[in-house]
């Protein structure tokens, strides 16, 4: 039927959970019997007060969060979230190390600089996704944090595991394309932050989950709005927040806590791209991932049609038809051109089995 759910393979915002969009629908004239929508109510109100709450123990019991670390939420999206780890971390020494392996960490390097010295921990590499030998790494050990984007969502490379860290310095990662999809240590890190709307929820909120100790000490110049301290005293309630989005986003985690939890997600997250790199592989170069195995994304899958650089208009003819089956944002990133594929959590083994159909099928019919 025409509400049946189109094959969404957008890098953000994402495809949602359809049980967790009905069940909106259902409460959203009248959350709780109240005759009130959610979206009318007080952020200070007690409804709102629990959804605040239950997200909160949602992140904790999900990633299995210590207690010397503080889940926060605001707004501001992930790039808000690089001006904030800058103005509440970088005054500590007044340097941060970056690992510059894509767009998005090459963009929170850039907003860090204008808060402090931003060391770039190794130049650019020639071929994206090849990261330099550890040994050839400048780090700092008087950094105030160690940054680094766990997946790069337009590139498609996701950092394989923890960086290189020797002197200890507290790790700080961009997690918005991958928070949920994989088990992690969280007390190996100082910061995870992202936003919410790729595997979590509806844009308008970011997750900041800190170590304690690493409170305190934001720059004089920080926005209330952006300072994690006063996040974490009000609660995260200091201002306004996007309370449908977080509202939304609760559901998100109790969803994921139903489908087997972050590890019921990982497994899928891995059947999910192994299955679509296999195609890729296995198309005698009619597909190809531009990236190196070893950083292969699990999440964000970029690939060009008709060879290794492309034939745009063979990929132009691909959107085309994938659309007539209702498969939908594949276009890669302006910047890298291509197709992208983009596994989020809500994005069924199923739906990628659909595609790797129609990838196969195409292909056939343009070699025929
Ligand atoms: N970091 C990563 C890894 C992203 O994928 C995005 C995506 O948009 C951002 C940061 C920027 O987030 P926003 O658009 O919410 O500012």
């Amino acid at each position: 039927g025409s509400s049946s759910s189109a094959l969404n393979f957008g890098a953000g915002p994402a495809k949602l959970p359809r049980e967790v969009l009905e069940e909106v629908q259902n409460e959203l004239l009248s959350y709780n019997k109240s005759g009130m929508s959610i979206m009318e109510m007080s952020h200070r109100s007690p409804e709102y007060s629990k959804i605040n709450t239950d997200a909160q123990a949602a992140i904790r019991e999900l990633l299995n969060v210590p207690d010397n670390y503080m889940v926060l939420f605001m707004q501001g999206g992930g790039v808000g979230g690089f001006a904030a780890v800058a103005m509440n971390l970088i005054n500590r020494t007044g340097t941060a190390d970056y690992i510059v392996t894509g767009t998005w960490s090459a963009s929170a390097a850039k907003e860090a600089a204008k808060y402090g010295k931003v060391n770039i921990v190794f130049p650019k590499p020639e071929k994206l996704g090849d990261i330099p030998e550890t040994s050839t790494w400048n780090l700092n050990p008087d950094a105030s944090y160690l940054y680094y984007c766990d997946n790069e969502t337009v590139d498609g490379i996701e950092f394989p595991n923890m960086p290189y860290n020797p002197h200890d310095v507290p790790i700080v990662t961009d997690m918005s394309s991958s928070i949920m999809t994989k088990k992690v240590d969280v007390s190996k890190f100082g910061v995870i932050f992202g936003g919410a709307q790729k595997n979590i929820g509806p844009a308008g909120v970011v997750f900041v989950i800190i170590r304690e100790d690493l409170l305190g000490k934001p720059m004089d110049i920080c926005p209330s709005i952006l300072n994690f301290t006063h996040i974490y005293k009000a609660n995260s309630v200091h201002n306004t927040p996007a309370t449908l989005s977080v509202y939304i986003m609760e559901k998100v985690l109790q969803w994921i806590k139903k489908n087997g939890g972050v590890e019921g997600m990982e497994k899928q997250s891995l059947e999910k791209s192994v299955f679509l790199y296999k195609a890729i592989e296995n198309s005698n170069g009619f597909y190809s991932s531009p990236i190196d195995k070893k950083m292969r994304s699990r999440i964000n899958v970029p690939f060009r049609v008709g060879g290794p650089n492309g034939d745009e208009s063979l990929e132009a003819k691909f959107l085309e038809e994938a659309e007539k089956l209702r498969m939908y944002q594949l276009k890669g990133h302006r910047t890298v051109g291509g197709m992208r594929a983009s596994l989020y959590n809500a994005v069924t083994l199923k739906e990628v089995k659909l595609l790797v159909e129609f990838m196969e099928e195409f292909q056939n019919y343009t070699l025929s």
